[in-house]
């Protein structure tokens, strides 16, 4: 049975008056930094993403300050968020990255992030993405299979290198997230299973083309329990007390990423906690640290603004169907994320709130933002957003239903620029070509008669 969730009208109510530090309501109008949203729909048009550029900072300091003493590499997973402005900002603020694909690894560098910080994870990187990522000399690879070591070597050494590797381990403890989004389990693909660890970390001390230099861990997404961290990281601990002791040095220790945002009632753990936590148990080992944040740096920074295309009053629902999408926001549709849904203009004090169903265009059942959820009386034309879509967003974004990607917008105090440009319909078919040999072929429509009117 569905779980309903149910807010009080105090709590929706005071959702509506401040969203976040960023995104605020003055005289009763929604606006990002200094700049109303209203402004931008009316220049870029619905639907688009928003993001505050002081948001990313912000929370970028957050998690920077929370380990000041240990001035640890904080490498952004770019995965979460990778348009060349965010990536920039990032890079300004002193970030490394934490890449999954060559295309990130270009992104990466394309916004200035120095190679020397910046770190390959991922199952699957083929011989051209490891040779990318060692010619571009970044600073670790994180090793996920038998496998992928010796790919590494052998890359790495055919171009006369040693590639410093981390091996990632899998330290089976269940992240208590949404399914799709746990890593860390001996059932998920990702990492170097631990029992298997020691005897990988053997053989890359072994291989020619790659020197293993620490190991790295990261159990999923979207984690709200510290819980599962305090188990994964103790199981870590361990194996550098087993590897030092067979003499193994290691140096580095990789965290992931994983710390959950604040979508709805979730009480993710504060960066101050989540410190203390590994200094505890990583303090007396004398590592260097590194983390992949990814979703805490981004997922409040950013809104999907959005217009209510019709208002359709069913016998059984309302539905307020607005001109974004699945397409441009999958959440909800692949995890049951939640996403608060706020007015770009506050009702009246005293309006009334009704249930309804927010849905969008595309044709799938699975194109639904929200069900049954108390909103103000939404009518056509009123602009509307999704809170906390800084974060997979943007870039899970697909052109199904042949819909444009959508643009982003950047926000800084009273400026905003479009980040990513909303493509034309010209370069969206320009992207398919009809074979020469369909071409040539003359009209043939035998199969499909379609007969002239008079004719005999
Ligand atoms: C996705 C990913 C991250 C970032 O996860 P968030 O939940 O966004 O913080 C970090 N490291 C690795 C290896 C990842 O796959």
């Amino acid at each position: 049975m569905r779980r309903r969730r149910r807010r009080t009208y105090p709590t929706l109510i005071r959702g509506l008056i401040q969203v976040s530090n960023f995104f605020t309501y003055r005289h009763g109008e929604l606006f990002a930094e200094e700049v109303p949203v209203a402004r931008v729909a009316a220049a870029v048009d619905t639907p688009f993403y928003l993001y505050s550029a002081a948001a990313f900072t912000a929370q970028y300091r957050e998690f920077a300050d929370a380990f000041l003493p240990e001035e640890p590499l904080i490498c952004y997973a770019v995965k979460a968020n990778s348009n060349l402005a965010v990536l920039r900002i990032f890079a300004d603020l002193g970030a490394g990255a934490d890449v999954v694909s060559e295309g990130e690894l270009r992104r990466a560098l394309a916004a200035r992030v120095p190679p020397e910080r910046i770190i390959f994870s991922g199952v699957g990187k083929t011989a051209a993405e490891i040779a990318a990522a060692v010619a571009a000399g970044i600073h670790q690879i994180n090793v996920e299979s038998i496998p992928e070591l010796r790919r590494v070597s052998e890359v790495a050494s055919a171009q006369g290198q040693v590639a410093r590797i981390a091996i990632r381990v899998n330290p089976d403890v269940d992240a208590h997230t949404h399914a799709k989004i746990s890593t860390g389990r001996k059932e998920n693909k990702f990492g170097v299973e631990f029992g298997e660890t020691v005897s990988a970390y053997n053989l890359a001390s072994q291989l020619p083309g790659v020197e293993p230099i620490g190991l790295a861990v990261h159990i999923g997404s979207q984690v709200t329990d510290i819980e599962p961290y305090r188990r994964a990281f103790e199981r870590l601990a361990e194996l550098v007390r087993e590897l030092r002791g067979l003499g193994f040095p290691v140096a580095r220790m990789d965290l992931g990423g994983g710390i959950g945002v604040r979508y709805d009632a979730e009480r993710p753990p504060e960066p101050l906690n989540y410190a203390k936590l590994v200094r505890d148990i990583f303090g007396p080992l004398g590592l260097a640290l590194a983390f992949e944040p990814g979703r805490v740096l981004t997922a409040p920074a950013g809104l999907l603004v959005t217009k209510v295309v019709y208002v359709k009053e069913g016998s059984a629902r309302r539905f307020v169907i607005v001109d974004a999408a699945m397409n441009d926001l999958i959440r909800p549709a692949l995890y049951d994320a939640w996403h608060d849904i706020v007015p770009v203009r506050l009702p009246e004090k005293g309006a009334a709130l009704a249930p309804a169903d927010v849905v969008g265009p595309v044709c799938e059942t699975g194109d639904t933002f929200a069900v049954d959820r108390q909103l103000p009386l939404f009518a056509e034309g009123d602009i509307l957003a999704f809170a906390d879509a800084g974060a997979y967003g943007a870039v899970m974004s697909t052109t199904y239903n042949s819909r444009l990607l959508v643009p982003e917008v950047l926000v800084s105090h009273e400026h905003f620029a479009v980040v990513r440009a909303r493509p034309s319909y010209e370069a969206l078919l320009s992207l398919d070509t009809i074979p020469e040999w369909l071409c040539q072929r003359s009209p043939d429509r035998s199969a499909n008669p379609v007969r002239k009117r008079g004719a005999a």
